[in-house]
């Protein structure tokens, strides 16, 4: 029988978040609006008007590109692209051709099990987006609010092998374009809309077969669903001796169910050329220089260099490197703590990332700052609160802003480390469960923990535990 590889590309179309629209001051978001409320003559092509370029949308587009390793042209132009539809009142796209903004490029995309895929990228354009058509009622209903919303599109080499390593692309596209600050890259939003080529070959031939394309993909588990859905009718197909037509497909996300949609237009069919109205457009070095002054380190490099630096297992830089805010604030804490950067790590992967998802919250949003997240640390490391004191002070910080040492001397939660104190509690604590005691000197050592739960009990957490078990453990004998 035949190993069959899946071959793919992805083509994507990720809205940057320019407060505006690209050729217009029309708002360019309009995912809460009603419908045909954020539109003008320029969005909606009525005779006579002229479009002008949106800066952010080329310094946005720019950084993006930097971010993939493309190649920034000094001189590129806008295109139009012809070509019917309702939703589209011009007639026709405005879009880049063959001189877009960038060329080359690529992503490297490490997967779970451990490889990293190059995944190259074909083509980078700056272009607007059309409008939507909805089916209501036996109504065929048009909202232009979407027609000029600034878009990249991005489509890359037929490199990804499986619906997984797309998945994955995906993944680290939308961490990267959060990042970056570019787009806010939610796919229930359309601010990145993906389609799926694919094609099958026997493993390790290295020749194309006929490809389909895949629209409409919009989650990352519909990414994979379908292509996987299509790898396998293809392998089907191919094994009956029947060929794979190059298709577009369109795929229904509620029935998991792939339908043709019509045959692929091709370029030709497009009619491109230069567009009239617009000028073209000269990145100039100090133009260049200024978008890409503060350009960032990007996640994967930061997520290496805080396993290089901090010692941090590859779990853990991951998961704190998977939002750039977080990754700040680790980073912030563990230069205010001064002491082992895994500890950091270790309270904010598990206390601080709970109450920042339970509240809804930024990681720069929080009250708990990374200063007083690192003075809780050091309060525990000097003995002056117990570790479950410094737990609560979590949240007590959180909720009233206050500094730890504040509420500690406010709420005298310090730890007692009183010999005497203690010792006084767990012989109370003794004398009041005698039957315990029996049970432990007859041999049920497991009790200790329970034991020194009550005294922390009576002394309302503020006893130093390990000290507790010691007097215990004396006066059990
Ligand atoms: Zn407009």
């Amino acid at each position: 029988m035949t190993e069959y590889e899946a071959v793919i590309g992805l083509e994507t179309h990720i809205q940057l978040n320019t407060t505006t629209k690209i050729f217009c001051s029309c708002k360019a978001d309009s995912w809460f609006d009603p419908p045909n409320t954020n539109v003008c003559p320029v969005c909606t092509g009525l005779p006579g008007v002229l479009p002008v370029l949106n800066e952010k949308v080329v310094e946005k587009g720019a950084l993006l590109a930097h971010a993939m390793h493309a190649e920034l042209r000094p001189v590129s132009f806008f295109d139009r692209k012809n070509y019917f539809y309702p939703d589209l009142p011009k007639g026709y796209q405005i879009s880049q051709y063959d001189m877009a903004l960038a060329h080359g490029g690529y992503l490297d995309v490490p997967m779970p099990q451990g490889y990293t895929r190059r995944v190259g990228i074909w083509k980078l354009h700056l272009e607007e987006d059309a409008g939507k058509t909805r089916n209501e009622r036996n109504q065929r209903l048009i909202d232009f609010n979407r027609c000029g919303v600034p878009l990249v599109e991005m489509v890359t080499g037929p490199d990804l092998r499986s619906a997984d390593e797309a998945a994955q692309y995906l993944i680290r596209l939308r961490q990267l374009l959060r990042w970056l600050g570019v787009s806010e890259a939610d796919m229930e939003k359309a601010h990145l809309r993906c389609d799926a080529n694919v094609s099958i070959r026997p493993k390790g031939a290295d020749y194309l077969n006929p490809k389909t394309e895949i629209k409409n993909v919009n989650s990352i588990d519909a990414v994979r669903n379908a292509i996987n859905s299509e790898v396998e009718r293809q392998i089907r197909e191919v094994e009956a001796g029947r060929r794979v037509e190059a298709w577009t497909l369109d795929w229904d996300e509620d029935t998991g169910v792939l339908r043709k949609m019509r045959s692929k237009e091709t370029e030709a069919d497009y009619r491109y050329f230069r567009e009239p109205d617009l000028l073209p457009v000269y990145l100039t070095d100090e133009w260049k220089a200024a978008i890409l002054a503060d350009f960032p380190e990007l996640p994967l490099e930061r997520r290496a260099r805080f396993i290089e630096q901090y010692g941090l297992p590859e779990y853990d830089a991951e998961i704190l490197t998977a939002e750039r805010k977080l990754s700040d604030y680790y980073e912030n804490a563990v230069k205010a703590y001064g002491g082992d950067p895994k500890k950091v790590s270790n309270w904010l992967m598990n206390d601080v990332l709970r109450m920042i998802n339970e509240r809804g919250l930024a990681p720069d949003q929080m009250k708990l700052s990374p200063a007083f997240l690192a003075e809780i640390l050091k309060l525990v490391d000097a003995g002056t609160i117990n570790n479950s004191t410094g737990k609560a002070l979590l949240v007590k910080v959180e909720e009233s802003g206050q500094s730890p040492a504040a509420i500690v001397q406010a709420e005298g939660l310090a730890k007692v480390s009183d010999d005497a104190a203690i010792r006084a509690a767990c012989q109370e604590v003794l004398a009041e469960n005698p039957k315990e005691v029996e049970s432990f000197r007859g041999g049920k050592e497991t009790l200790m923990g329970w034991f020194v739960g009550q005294v922390m009990r009576k002394m309302r957490g503020k006893a130093d535990a390990a000290l507790a078990k010691k007097i215990l453990e004396e006066l059990l004998g």
